[in-house]
């Protein structure tokens, strides 16, 4: 795409996390940055004024939770009625509800797979159309490093962040043809509420198997996002790891 000025750019879950880390980057570059928040409407009216400080002056916040498919298409709707375009996707909205299999209840499967999977699909689903007509566009997927290895408590995320490869590269294959390239980011671990939330003596566990010593930040996975939308013209269907060398394959 050559540049972010302009570009109308819709972040899932961006109120906070690596979500705010994108639309800060994305409204840096000049982007008009749509933030999408499900419950979080303060911090996401925060962002949005930031935003408009920082070099999106058009930048606004959509209400909507995406793991519900009517709502997901209302999102769409509303970018493209008040935008007239959309340029890129960013989904990113995640959750997660840990537990080992024998306590994982079928209630905490569906869940994280409508939240971190199904999503995905209905956002793209609902773009589809608006994409294959501009014959232009760029959708990046959030996927995460334990959708590559696994992890212990986490079957139903790591199911969901593996299900957005495969989903990633089947979208790539077909939106080819229109000019849109599909990609996955798998981050390792990133410091953020998210990541907050594991105990202590665990976090300590995670550094110490992680080659360059330190857990990311919010900021890394921006400068991907940015990187595969003003430089990756000719990259799709990949999953670009940034992951500290956790996991090297
Ligand atoms: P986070 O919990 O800090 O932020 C996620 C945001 O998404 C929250 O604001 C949440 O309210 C929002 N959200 C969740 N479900 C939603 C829905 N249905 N509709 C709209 N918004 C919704 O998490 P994060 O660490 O910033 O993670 C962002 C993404 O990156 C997630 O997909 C996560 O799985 C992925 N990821 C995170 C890490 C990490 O270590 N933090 C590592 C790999 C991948």
């Amino acid at each position: 795409m050559g540049t972010l000025e302009g570009a109308v750019v819709v972040v899932t879950g961006a109120a906070r996390g690596i979500g705010r880390a994108i639309a800060e980057e994305m409204g840096r570059g000049g982007a008009k940055v749509i933030v999408n928040y499900a419950k979080s409407q303060g911090r996401a009216e925060d962002l949005v004024a930031q935003l408009r400080e920082i070099g999106s002056p058009q930048a606004r916040a959509i209400q909507a939770d995406v793991s519900d498919a009517a709502q997901a298409a209302r999102l769409i709707e509303e970018v493209l009625n008040q935008f007239g375009r959309i340029d890129v996707l960013v989904n990113n909205a995640g959750i997660n509800i840990d537990r080992s299999m024998k306590n994982l209840s079928v209630e905490d499967w569906n869940t994280v797979i409508q939240n971190d999977l199904s999503a995905y699909f209905y956002t793209v689903k609902a773009a589809l159309p608006y994409f294959m007509q501009q014959k232009s566009g760029k959708i990046i997927n959030i996927s995460s490093v334990i959708g590559q290895m696994g992890n212990f408590g986490q079957a139903n995320y790591a199911a969901a962040k593996a299900g957005i490869v495969g989903f990633t590269k089947t979208a790539a294959l077909e939106l080819a043809r229109s000019n849109v390239t599909v990609n996955a980011i798998c981050p390792g671990f990133i410091a953020t509420e998210m990541y907050e939330g594991i105990p202590e003596k665990a976090k300590e566990a995670i550094v110490a198997r992680i080659p360059l010593g330190r857990v990311g930040t919010p900021q890394e996975v921006a400068r991907a996002v940015r990187y595969l939308i003003v430089d990756g013209d000719y990259i799709t269907g990949a999953s670009l790891n940034i992951n500290g060398g956790l996991y090297l394959q």
